[in-house]
């Protein structure tokens, strides 16, 4: 994979001060299909997947998550067979995330919500076989991710925002951060108060970078595409050339415009926001209702 298409693109929308600085580190450039950080979460998962002589992926998601569509790829271009095992019962129609995988050679196993909770236990024993748990959420995952920072000189940032679904790219961007900085994650579901102690689980011992996650920004929840996102996704494109994404990246930036508006950050600061990728769900969505 080629790291050197990533780029850090300043970002000049009307509604950025002149006092404040901003930044997007584009991880969404890397590859169409794994894109951002689902590429980092599965480096060391698969390095240590062959090291084991393990032939077999296994990992779990939804219908839209963008780690199944990117073990996918990642699995036909290791040379890595896979099973994605989807919570929910089959649908007639797949969603485009699931058929991108299917294409990409991923075998698809349908579980009830009452089976997936307790998944682990039930595929722990499938021989030749290497588990990923849902969301590339464990230390090979987070390792990964603490390569992102030192992709670009960053260390002149005070603030790094990221969108959250398991925290684990948060962890890794935390145990690379200067002490210095601090690192604000976005959660993209509701409710999801268990995530600190998620992140918490993946940091390296002692004291750490400062760190929190700010709850407000989800829209409604996982997946939940109201009419006003869309807007803020068309115009935030229309105006920087940044294409964002509808589950976690346009979320992300909307929630930087409300930070700037409540005067989050003092004067002067220097926000690197982490384009963590995911342009390929929003292929899920009827074609032009967004217009990146
Ligand atoms: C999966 C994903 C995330 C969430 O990453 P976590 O490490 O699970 O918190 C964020 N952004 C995009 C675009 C993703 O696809």
């Amino acid at each position: 994979m080629n790291t050197s298409n990533i780029t850090l693109d300043n970002i000049t929308a009307s509604w950025l001060p002149a006092r404040q600085e901003a930044a997007m580190l584009r991880l969404d450039k890397l590859d169409t299909e794994i894109s951002g950080n689902k590429w980092f979460k599965l480096k060391y998962n698969l390095e240590a997947a062959r090291s084991e002589g393990k032939q077999h992926i296994l990992t779990f998601g939804g219908a839209f998550s963008n780690h199944i569509a990117a073990t996918a790829a990642a699995c036909r271009e290791a040379g890595l067979h896979c099973t994605g095992i989807i919570r929910g019962e089959q649908p007639s129609v797949l969603s485009h995330t699931l058929q991108t995988a299917v294409d990409k050679g991923m075998q698809l196993e349908f579980v009830s919500r009452e089976a997936y909770r307790h998944h682990r236990i039930s595929f722990e024993n499938r021989p030749g076989t290497y588990i990923i748990p849902e969301g590339g959420h464990n230390a090979a995952g987070a390792r990964g991710c603490k390569e992102i920072l030192s992709l670009f000189p960053t260390g002149h940032f005070t603030h790094i925002l990221c969108a959250v679904g398991t925290g684990t790219t948060l962890a890794g961007l935390i145990n690379s951060a200067a002490a210095a900085q601090t690192v604000i994650g976005i959660p993209v579901l509701k409710g999801a108060g268990y995530l600190e102690a998620e992140v918490k689980a993946l940091l390296h011992p002692g004291p750490t970078s400062h760190w929190q996650l700010l709850h407000d920004f989800h829209g409604g929840g996982y997946a939940k595409v109201k009419p006003d996102l869309i807007d803020f996704i068309n115009t935030f494109f229309a105006e920087t050339g940044i294409p964002t994404d509808i589950i976690y990246t346009g979320k992300l930036v909307r929630a930087f415009r409300e930070l700037i508006h409540q005067r989050y950050f003092p004067d002067n600061s220097k926000v690197l926001l982490i384009h963590t990728g995911g342009l390929q769900g929003n292929l899920s969505l009827p074609p032009g209702v967004l217009s990146l």
